[in-house]
């Protein structure tokens, strides 16, 4: 995990999950804290090794991979812990992610591994959209839902941390059908964030851009040919189950669900096209035989 600087005051230790660092005098201000204990220790031990200060850590979204180092920090460092009001739910109650991702029910045990459940941490500064000052750094918060429900991304000294608002191109080719719990959110927070101009920004998964725009620009191509594929999917079909839609679309996109926390991720991403097309009244859905069917609108299906 190399430290790379991006200007006077940030940083950025690459990895699979990025970690951003700002330094302002006495303060240290981490952004996100990786998946685990030995995650983080790799940044901590290259800031102490620098004699760099670690006081305040920003948890963007409550993913265990975004957040898995966070109680290490917080017993260790006695760090300010800050995160989005309604994120910092499910960072003191880590259970409630299998337990959305399960429909609702007691998650089994193999649900409750380290990529979907991290050890609780508490959070001292709750956040909301708009600019905030935590003394000594002056931030931005910037809402975009659409990949959890209440993520932030981060502007600070003319830097945007975008959380997993969106994928590094060769990380959305690897996803090929990227966590999201609303693709309307998830475009919306994209233009947001095209809109914005600052030196330079970087993704929770992929590098740091001076031209992001771009890269934001191939993330919203891709999330509205995946509802094109969703859509042309349930065309072919006339009628089809959901069951058997996200079978479908795991199939056509090729990816590699061997084990049920897994599929579960992908399910919830394939119904985030389908009830978008929902909202957009371009598909109907009804239960039949007690399945959840769905239809183009206006067809008869069968
Ligand atoms: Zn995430």
């Amino acid at each position: 995990m190399k430290m790379q600087q991006l200007n006077d005051t940030n940083y950025l230790f690459k990895s699979s999950v990025n970690v951003g660092y700002v330094h302002e005098g006495s303060q240290g201000l981490l952004i996100d804290a990786g998946i685990d204990k030995s995650a983080i220790r790799k940044v901590v031990r290259q800031l102490e090794d620098k004699d760099l200060p670690i006081t305040h850590l920003i948890i963007t979204h409550a993913h265990s991979d975004h957040y898995g180092g966070a109680s290490y920090l917080k017993q260790q460092y006695d760090v300010k812990v800050i995160a989005p009001r309604f994120e910092s739910a499910i960072l003191q109650y880590p259970i409630l992610e299998p337990t959305y991702l399960f429909g609702g029910n007691d998650p089994i045990d193999e649900l409750r591994n380290k990529f979907l459940e991290g050890p609780p941490v508490e959070v001292d500064i709750l956040v909301d959209e708009g600019p905030t000052n935590i003394d000594p750094f002056s931030l931005e918060f910037i809402e975009t839902p659409g990949h959890s429900y209440q993520q932030m991304a981060v502007a600070i000294n003319n830097t945007l941390y975008a959380a997993d608002s969106y994928f590094g191109q060769d990380e959305l080719l690897k996803h090929k059908i990227p966590y999201i719990t609303s693709v309307e959110k998830t475009i919306h927070s994209l233009y947001k964030l095209k809109n914005l101009t600052y030196s330079g920004a970087v993704p929770g998964h992929g590098k740091y851009e001076e031209n992001y725009q771009e890269t934001i620009n191939k993330n919203i191509e891709y999330h509205e040919n995946l509802l094109h594929n969703v859509y042309y999917t349930i065309e072919k079909a006339n009628m089809i189950s959901h069951e058997e839609i996200v079978a479908r679309l795991c199939q056509d996109m090729n990816v590699k669900v061997d084990q049920l926390s897994i599929f579960l991720l992908f399910r919830t991403a394939v119904t985030a096209y389908l009830t978008a097309l929902i909202n957009q009244e371009k598909i109907e859905h009804y239960i039949q035989h007690y399945r959840w069917m769905f239809k183009i609108k206006g067809e008869k299906g069968d």
